[in-house]
């Protein structure tokens, strides 16, 4: 899979967003959600999201942590800071250890959180995105990943070609249960830098918006080169 970075392109966004009064890490995510969206065999139907932890000033002239995640509606391919929604981070956190939130109450809680609260809905993976601890949070249900976890051995064949960097996860259904199972899968092994969910997609971090973008694209090569090979095998 080919990699679309730009160093001019990261620039004229940056430049482009910072005089509209966004950050520059906002600048930078929505230039990689848009790299990610624009590529059809990542991003098919609007599946996947993205996030970016930054701070923003709230009208009563305080600085918040916020996470600002996908949020409905928004098409990753045209994505703005608009379709960012900025949510409070450390309420988010706070329910880190929380063992169960039902969808209606996660929901509910996501909105009592925003920033501005005419935002679109928050992703249904926004505790996810708010318990991985990185900058920058990439997911996409890409093609080449799901057909190698789609196989009968699809997680031992995971575990043999993404490496040690990489943790397996289990089909669980997106919501607050998931994110709980990541956080869990993350405690136990803080060094990696990507997750692959069985029967849904992956999940790539680093605090450097390029760099969590370059793990996107290795981790769908290394899938694509996997399945290449075993088409040849047949
Ligand atoms: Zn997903």
């Amino acid at each position: 899979m080919k990699n679309n970075w730009s160093n001019l392109e990261a620039k004229k966004y940056i430049k482009k967003y910072t005089k509209l009064g966004h950050s520059k890490d906002m600048a930078l995510r929505v230039y990689t959600t848009r790299l990610l969206g624009r590529n059809s065999e990542l991003v098919l139907h609007g599946g996947g999201n993205t996030s970016v932890k930054t701070s923003i000033k709230d009208i009563d002239g305080k600085n918040y942590d916020v996470l600002c995640v996908k949020g409905s509606g928004w098409d990753m391919a045209e994505i703005e800071p608009a379709g960012l929604p900025a949510v409070k981070l450390n309420p988010l956190l706070a329910l880190k250890n929380k063992k169960y939130l039902s969808d209606e109450d996660m929901v509910a809680y996501q909105k009592r959180n925003l920033i501005d609260i005419k935002s679109p809905n928050p992703s249904v993976e926004t505790f996810l995105h708010a318990f991985l601890p990185f900058k920058f949070v990439d997911h996409t249900h890409s093609d080449a990943i799901m057909d190698v976890t789609n196989r009968p051995n699809g997680k031992e064949l995971c575990k043999k070609i993404f490496g040690n960097k990489v943790s397996i996860v289990p089909y669980v259904m997106p919501g607050f249960g998931l994110a709980q199972k990541i956080n869990e899968v993350y405690n136990k092994s803080p060094n990696i830098n990507c997750l692959i969910l069985l029967n849904h997609g992956i999940f790539t971090f680093d605090n450097d918006a390029k760099k969590s973008y370059d793990l996107m694209i290795k981790y769908v090569s290394i899938a694509e080169k996997t399945i290449r090979k075993l088409k040849r095998k047949k």
